[in-house]
């Protein structure tokens, strides 16, 4: 049944909501929100909530400080956890200017284009993620540290396993929130885990990867824990990505366009110019979907993590992989992100990516079945693989020189976010590290 503003009202009186929290999600991947009463939702509905735009980083000037947030219907939910004060529910928003129009410094809004432009070429994203996380345990004080009781390993039984139960309390929390839980297991790394969920077109998945950190992070809480989406928390263990799987359909119909029993590998023309677009651009998204210094710190060789800029069909060492499923699953794999990006811009670049190598009629080039790490420089040369930047400086220039990736983004967005970035950049480059100290202090 199609939801509509009264169905909304009608839902929330039914379920006995109490307070609305209006959600929106700012440059740098930073859930806000502002929660109303409950007499005030028929007022948000109608768009008549503004909040000042100024107070959030990157977001506007000032003297246009005005913004109007925008509810998406469809994205109400109640939460699925007792406050004192009553039930809490949810809407997801976009946000728009004074005068009614999109604001372009929301990364809803810009997702939404590319989605649009994706539309205009006869196609809908599909995609779902892979969000890894450590659980960490808390302090006297309940700082966070970067300590963990749990000796598991990748996909070990409890009772090794302490985060088990944690783990189950997210997917339950998740799955009262509407979720499609695929799987969840314990990660590489000692207290590191992973909780799969269903793909969905590319807004919804935007908007599952937000609640997904939100809700994670809420219940590490209440067992007294501390659950970290940073890429690399831990020197020498594997970091945390966020492999995002990703598909077009032919838009309005459940087939994937990226089969194609007869075609190459069983993979059409579509699915080749993505992957080819998704490899020529990486270096220019990577400063989106791998955006913090320690960012890079995972990318690099020996954890699983992607280094080299290609694509295999056989193995995980690769940028980017192709599972073996065909049919409805067929899919292309992109290993790069980490789940510290902003997943509407991530995902926004992505298919901008993708939709240009389809335009450009981009050529992957020969899938690379050997282990990358493996080949000598020589035959990396030979076979003309590139590498991702290796840090978050080289990345925003790789980002400056691509116009595709610019224009998904838009120049808002884009000039706000790079001059963040520069200055985060510039803030670590002039740290002295405590290697440093250790290398260099009794030599020199
Ligand atoms: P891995 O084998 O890399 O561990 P997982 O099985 O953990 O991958 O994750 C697979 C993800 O791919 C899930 O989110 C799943 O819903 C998603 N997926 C399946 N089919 C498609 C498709 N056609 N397009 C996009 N994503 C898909
Ligand atoms: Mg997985
Ligand atoms: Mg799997
Ligand atoms: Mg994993
Ligand atoms: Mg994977």
């Amino acid at each position: 049944s199609k939801v509509t503003k009264d169905t909304v009202l009608k839902k929330a009186e039914e379920l006995k909501v109490k307070f609305v929290k209006l959600q929106f999600t700012d440059v740098f991947g930073i859930t806000k929100n502002v929660a109303i009463p409950v007499k005030q939702l028929e007022k948000a509905l109608n768009n008549e909530i503004m909040f000042d735009g100024s107070s959030i980083e990157g977001f506007v000037r000032i003297e246009e400080s005005d913004m109007y947030l925008k509810p998406d219907i469809n994205t109400f939910t109640l939460i699925p956890w007792q406050s004192e004060y009553g039930n809490v529910a949810r809407l997801i928003c976009d946000v728009y200017n004074p005068d009614g129009t999109p604001f372009e410094g929301c990364p809803r809004n810009t997702l939404k284009k590319v989605i649009k432009e994706a539309e205009n070429m006869g196609f809908t994203m599909n995609a779902g993620p892979e969000a890894e996380f450590y659980l960490f345990e808390r302090d006297g004080e309940d700082l966070p540290t970067t300590h963990s009781k749990d000796h598991g390993g990748y996909f070990d039984l409890s009772p090794v396993d302490m985060g088990d139960e944690v783990r189950r309390a997210m997917v339950t929390a998740l799955e009262g929130m509407g979720f499609e839980i695929e799987a969840s297991h314990h990660e590489v790394g000692e207290g590191q885990h992973e909780i799969d969920f269903k793909y969905a077109p590319a807004l919804t998945t935007a908007d599952n990867i937000v609640t997904f950190k939100f809700v994670v992070r809420k219940i590490a809480m209440q067992y007294g824990l501390h659950a970290t989406f940073m890429p690399k928390p831990l020197f020498g263990k594997a970091g945390s990505g966020m492999h995002t799987h990703q598909s077009l359909f032919f838009k309005g119909k459940n087939v994937n366009a990226f089969y194609d029993e007869n075609g190459k590998y069983q993979l059409s023309k579509t699915a080749l110019y993505y992957i080819g677009g998704l490899l020529a651009h990486a270096r220019g998204y990577a400063a989106i979907t791998n955006p913090l210094v320690n960012s890079y710190k995972r990318l690099v060789s020996g954890y699983e993590a992607p280094v080299y800029i290609a694509w295999s069909e056989k193995n995980r060492s690769p940028l980017v992989r192709i599972p073996a499923r065909r049919g409805l699953g067929t899919r292309a794999e992109l290993r790069c992100p980490d789940p510290a990006c902003n997943p509407y811009l991530a995902l926004a670049v992505m298919l901008k990516a993708g939709l240009d190598g389809i335009k450009k009629k981009i050529d992957p080039g020969e899938p690379v079945n050997m282990n990358i790490y493996h080949l000598t420089e020589k035959q990396k040369k030979d076979l003309n693989i590139k590498s991702l930047p290796s840090n978050l400086n080289e990345a925003l220039d790789e980002l400056e020189a691509d116009e595709v990736i610019r224009s998904a983004l838009g120049e808002h967005i884009y000039e706000n976010y790079m001059k963040a970035k520069r200055i985060e950049y510039d803030e670590y480059r002039v740290q002295v590290h405590r290697w440093e100290i250790e290398k260099y202090l009794s030599i020199y």
